[in-house]
């Protein structure tokens, strides 16, 4: 991994994209600040490719903060609680793409909310006419708008395995009803608010993952990356509207640039190849394009 020494700062953990640090100072880290710091790392099928997208850890910080920003209340919603620590700036050789953050008792689920049906979705619903176990009405198409948002949380695995979806009964067995309900809740909340600022500036938000921790009062509080292209499915709504084929339907703001190169390249033994510089030339230039549709 690429951790890095930073002043004032000692690595504790990477992530398969962020590296967090804690303070380096006894004292100071008494205080749970945390900094978190995304790397230009991409990850599909749970693998960390090689290269990195140049760029990515800096865009990803960026669109955070804004979403962030958005939902304590700038679109004009009520305040969701986040992680972000404020009033200390992260170190300048990392000033675009850190945070410095709140250590929280991250829960341990995937917090996936989906608008539109795509992906492993898309595939259990042609198989079973679910999603995650959640029935849905016949005859959609890859792609399609669901009837309603739908909140499909998944058992966020140790590092080195895969991340599991489980059912909302399950959520309940693992987090406790009351934490549970909240999740859900929150999740399907931000969504809604998200979606439709989206929507605002030409762009469908097909599906997202939240992760939350409790601050040391016990309050919900949304940590991580937020509404990420890491983190979500964008696509171009005109596209969407007009579009034919899947293809052109789901016009990809997102990771799922690499995801269906990798898809085709890869039979998912051994190592993953290497990205081609055209599939990383792509994947940056869509998340800049993303950061500046939204936030521009
Ligand atoms: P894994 O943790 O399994 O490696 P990942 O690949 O998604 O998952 P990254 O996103 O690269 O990991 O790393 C970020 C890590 O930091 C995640 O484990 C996330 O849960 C954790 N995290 C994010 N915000 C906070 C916070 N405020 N307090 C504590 N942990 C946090
Ligand atoms: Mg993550």
């Amino acid at each position: 991994m690429s951790a890095l020494d930073l002043p004032g700062w000692k690595h504790v953990y990477s992530g398969k994209v962020r590296d967090l640090y804690r303070p380096a100072d006894e004292a100071a880290a008494a205080d749970g600040r945390m900094l978190v710091v995304a790397s230009d790392r991409v990850s599909a099928f749970d693998h960390v490719l090689e290269p990195g997208i140049p760029g990515k850890g800096e865009l990803l910080t960026r669109l955070s903060l804004w979403w962030f920003a958005q939902l304590a209340g700038a679109d004009g919603g009520r305040v969701i609680p986040n992680h972000l620590a404020g009033g200390e700036a992260p170190p300048a050789a990392v000033a675009a793409r850190a945070m410095v953050v709140r250590e929280l008792d991250m829960q341990p689920i995937e917090c996936v909310v989906r608008g539109y049906l795509t992906g492993t979705g898309w595939a259990e619903y042609r198989a079973d006419g679910t999603v995650c176990g959640i029935p849905l009405p016949a005859g959609l198409e890859n792609g399609d708008r669901l009837p309603e948002p739908i909140f499909t949380p998944a058992y966020k695995a140790p590092l080195g395995e895969h991340d599991e979806n489980i059912s909302f009964e399950r959520t309940v067995e693992i987090v406790g009803a009351d934490t549970a309900a909240a999740l859900r809740d929150t999740s399907l909340e931000i969504y809604t608010r998200a979606a439709a600022l989206a929507e605002s500036k030409g762009l469908i938000l097909a599906d997202t993952k939240f992760e939350f921790g409790l601050d040391a009062d016990g309050v919900l509080t949304l940590a991580d990356e937020v509404l990420t292209s890491d983190s979500s499915r964008y696509w171009d709504a005109a596209a969407w509207r007009t579009g034919s084929t899947p293809d052109q339907r789901m016009a990809s703001y997102d990771k799922q640039i690499v995801r269906d190169w990798l898809a085709a390249a890869w039979d998912r033994t051994g190592t993953p190849p290497q990205l081609p510089a055209d599939i990383v030339e792509r994947t940056a230039g869509k998340y800049r394009e993303l950061l500046d549709t939204l936030a521009g």
